[in-house]
């Protein structure tokens, strides 16, 4: 047997998961990475003679399956499917689980471009949708109808943090014989595994911290049940909206240090976010990881830390806000998150701006923070100038 991640002696750490799951070394070359193998189309020998179960790179390829393999593991799934974006993740799950007539139960805070998906597309088939609070139960279990067929989960959410606890949810949705869907961007499989917790299918925008780099677009869905795993699978292939190998290769590189990364960007959140905290200019600050958050306590439970995500409010309203994006230097103004260098924005003009005048629309004051992985006295010193307009 390669050097894979089955293991004689039980099941293996995280770490050594997201090393060596599905990075078999190269048959052909014994490379210890996978190869990325850039090719449409294999040969045959003779009709339907398949050599190595490829035919065809938009059914399967051999760098990307590398990565779904890998993906299944981290999430403790059974399946993992790779993307060309977190969107047509997204896109493939919903058209694999929903039809005319059926009802989704979305957060009251996602991201912008998933409300999109729901209030702009989605519902153009006859899929209808209603708003929750996913933080309190109660306000998911008041949401469901007799037709409900998904519940949607943003945990911790973006951009406001907010936390669902997943196991309760998980057992709400499976009593209204709904599926729960678990958007795990913000947290990673580091952090968090919605699986182990009830939910039925994960999904992820790699290229947040799975890619980690800023580098690549990518999504992911992972998924515990075969039969399940079959039909996205079957959809995914049928809509073909698949990771290319570079994407898949650069991902699967991206996670070999998911662990150390998400440590570094939990550590570094946690003293910014303490500093804001203290800061006069700072009326707000979102952040699982302080004990005053509404969820601390639920995300202490299900996460092994915090991760690198901070949304803060600040005086003097939206224009002060959009000042202390654009004063900020070593945080890059920019959109996306989760990669090694540290980004700043304002998601009411930016990321969310799709979701103005609906029950998602952000606080105008609001500035979001994905930490990076620099040194934190320099975020630290960054952010009292941009702050502070000196
Ligand atoms: N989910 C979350 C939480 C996101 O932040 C994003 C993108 O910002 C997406 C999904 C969509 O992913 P992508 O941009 O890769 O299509």
């Amino acid at each position: 047997m390669s050097d894979t991640h089955h293991s004689q002696s039980g099941p293996r750490g995280f770490e050594t998961t997201a090393i060596h799951a599905g990075n078999t070394a190269d048959p052909v070359t014994g490379a210890v990475v996978p190869p990325i193998y850039q090719v449409s189309t294999y040969k045959q020998d003779g009709v339907g003679g398949l050599r190595g179960g490829y035919e065809y790179s938009r059914s399967a390829n051999p760098t990307r399956t590398a990565l779904e393999e890998n993906l299944a593991a981290l999430e403790g799934g059974r399946r993992g499917l790779a993307f060309a974006s977190g969107l047509a993740a997204e896109d493939c799950l919903l058209r694999t689980l929903l039809s005319p007539g059926d009802h989704v139960v979305i957060p009251n805070d996602a991201y912008g471009g998933t409300f999109r998906l729901f209030a702009k597309v989605v519902s153009r088939w006859g899929v209808e949708w209603s708003v929750a609070d996913t933080s309190d139960v109660d306000s998911v279990r008041a949401a469901l109808t007799p037709k409900t067929k998904v519940v949607w989960v943003e945990t911790p959410s973006n951009p406001l943090l907010g936390i669902t606890d997943i196991a309760a949810v998980a057992q709400v949705a499976r009593e209204a014989g709904a599926r729960l869907v678990v958007d795990n961007t913000f947290a990673s499989p580091y952090l968090q595994q919605p699986l182990a917790l009830g939910a039925d299918v994960v999904v992820h925008s790699m290229t947040k911290y799975m890619g980690g780099h800023s580098d690549v677009v990518g999504g992911a869905l992972v998924v515990g049940d075969d039969a399940l795993g079959d039909d996205l699978a079957f959809h995914q292939n049928a809509m073909g909206a698949v990771a290319g190998p570079f994407d898949s290769w650069l991902v699967l590189r991206g996670i070999k240090t998911l662990p150390v990364r998400m440590d570094r960007h939990s550590e570094n959140a946690t003293r910014v976010a303490d500093m804001l905290t203290r800061h006069p200019r700072v009326t707000k600050v979102l952040y699982p990881g302080l004990p005053e958050h509404p969820g601390h306590e639920i995300a202490a439970k299900q996460m092994k830390a915090f991760g690198g995500m901070i949304s803060f409010q600040v005086e003097g309203g939206e224009e002060a806000a959009v000042e202390v994006c654009n004063r900020a230097q070593l945080f890059t103004l920019g959109e996306s998150l989760g990669g090694v260098e540290s980004l700043i924005e304002h998601p009411g003009r930016m990321t969310h701006a799709s979701v103005a005048g609906s029950a998602l629309e952000v606080p105008a004051d609001l500035v979001r923070l994905s930490v990076g992985i620099e040194s934190a006295d320099d975020l630290l010193a960054d952010l009292k100038q941009a702050l502070e307009g000196k």
